[in-house]
């Protein structure tokens, strides 16, 4: 009997693999550890939580924690594992990593449908005519990485992720911003002008900033022009004011003038509901980013839909190779889910997986593939990976911006968050009964 091949035992695959088993089919699920380790994993176990232990919110008014909601509903093994050994952390759900790791590996191996092959896949060509789910992370092995070339073209790989932030664009206060483009161009940016002293007040708390710490493997970056704000910052007190904070040919309307500095924002989408900081890929810790950039005054209540990153990151360019099934769209037996999509975090990684896992199967099965569309989170993910979602394309972590909008407005963004989690639970719910799932 055919088997489905999953490649890589982390998040995405073994919640893959669960999945496909649970339907009745048979799977091979490739992992190359503990013969070879990536420079992040160390244990020997499956699913292994590389940094942080913690899954985020476990609020519906948060998308990571609705995603999870979603997730519960849809029979996921990984939420089961982190719901059985949780640790007190608030409004969050944080794990025992190892407790976690365990029965999630217990679970893979005690299934009589899951083959376990200990090895590093090198070659795609060797699953001919049977289903494949590559699920290889952030940090797929170098061969592996080469065979995803042969398959995609090379041009569709990334190594490395070095990314501004994003913001919402109703977070930005535009009491203190205005729309211009420089000298006189257009009116294509969001702009938000600093006194001298907001400036200085600026400029210090940056220098004091806290940085993520770096594994070695991503202490060098690959791209040119890709320098840390904050770097650019230590050069010097005004390196800033002729790089990213240039005012040259930005006139205030409210003065007249140029302003002492100026911080551009530019769309990230085509309906303008999301805009990155130009210029500001940065490795500063997340509560930091939000602390500092938030000194600007018309970012002084932003909400970050995504912090700035500069890592080692193996992903494909989605958009132009991957369906709404995950599938590549040249090769649709080949498959890829987790981070590698273009997904960004444990709890997206593991999502689609999930449902990577669901549609595999319901192709096998010959049964037809269930829909999940942007008014769901775990839809709105294959909507990103897939290139539905317009502009520049970028590994991103699930938030309600790459979400269908309710159609009406709520003033309370907790109130309208929840509204339109309770929509997408209700939403999932009718898809599992229609379907089967
Ligand atoms: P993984 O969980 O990495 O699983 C991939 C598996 O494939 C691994 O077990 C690997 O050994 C195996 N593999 C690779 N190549 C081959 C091959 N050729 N043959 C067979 N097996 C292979 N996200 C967060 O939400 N919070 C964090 O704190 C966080 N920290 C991160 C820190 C680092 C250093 C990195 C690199 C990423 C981090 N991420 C974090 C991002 C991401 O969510 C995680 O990496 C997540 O584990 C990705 O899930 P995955 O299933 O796609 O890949």
């Amino acid at each position: 009997k055919k088997k489905v091949n999953v490649i890589g035992a982390g998040l995405a695959g073994c919640e893959c693999a669960y999945q496909l088993a649970r339907r009745g089919v048979p799977v091979r699920l490739y992992e190359m550890k503990p013969g070879k380790k990536t420079p992040a994993h160390v244990s020997g176990l499956f699913a292994e939580l590389v940094c942080s232990n913690s899954l985020r919110s476990d609020r519906i008014c948060n998308a990571a924690g609705l995603l999870k909601e979603e997730m519960r509903l849809l029979g996921s093994l990984i939420m089961q594992a982190a719901d059985a050994t949780r640790v007190a952390a608030g409004g969050a759900l944080a794990v025992d990593r190892n407790a976690f790791s365990e029965y999630i590996t217990r679970e893979i191996r005690q299934n009589d449908l899951i083959e376990i092959v200990p090895a590093e896949v090198s070659d795609l060509s060797i699953f001919q005519d049977e289903f494949v789910v590559v699920a290889s992370g952030p940090l797929t092995s170098d061969v592996l990485s080469d065979a995803i070339m042969e398959a995609t073209g090379e041009e569709y790989l990334h190594f490395f992720d070095a990314a501004a932030p994003i913001v919402s664009a109703e977070s930005i206060d535009m009491g203190y911003a205005f729309f211009a483009s420089r000298y006189d161009r257009g009116s294509d940016y969001v702009n938000c002008p600093m006194t001298k002293d907001e400036y200085e007040v600026f400029y210090h708390a940056l220098l004091r900033a806290e940085c993520a710490e770096l594994h070695e493997f991503e202490n060098t970056c690959v791209f040119e022009g890709c320098m840390p704000v904050e770097t650019m910052a230590s050069r010097g007190h005004d390196t800033l004011l002729f790089g990213p904070l240039k005012p040259k040919g930005l006139i205030d309307p409210k003065t007249g003038r140029e302003p002492f500095a100026v911080v551009q924002l530019r769309k990230e989408n085509e309906d303008g509901s999301m805009y990155n900081i130009v210029g500001f890929q940065t490795h500063l810790k997340f509560p930091e980013q939000k602390k500092v950039f938030g000194l600007i005054p018309a970012l002084k209540n932003a909400e970050f839909l995504r912090y700035g990153v500069m890592h080692r990151n193996t992903f494909l360019n989605a958009p132009q190779l991957l369906d709404r099934y995950y599938r590549l769209r040249k090769n649709p037996a080949i498959r890829f889910a987790g981070q590698i999509t273009g997904v960004e975090g444990y709890v997206e990684s593991t999502s689609s997986g999930l449902l990577a896992g669901i549609f595999t199967a319901c192709e096998y099965l010959g049964k037809p593939q269930p829909e999940f569309n942007d008014d769901t989170a775990s839809g709105a993910l294959c909507a990103h990976v897939s290139g539905a979602i317009s502009g520049n394309f970028q590994p991103m972590n699930i938030n309600f911006g790459i979400m269908q909008p309710l159609g009406y407005k709520i003033r309370n963004k907790e109130e309208k968050n929840t509204r339109i989690a309770e929509r997408a639970l209700a939403k999932i719910k009718t898809t599992v009964r229609e379907y089967g799932l």
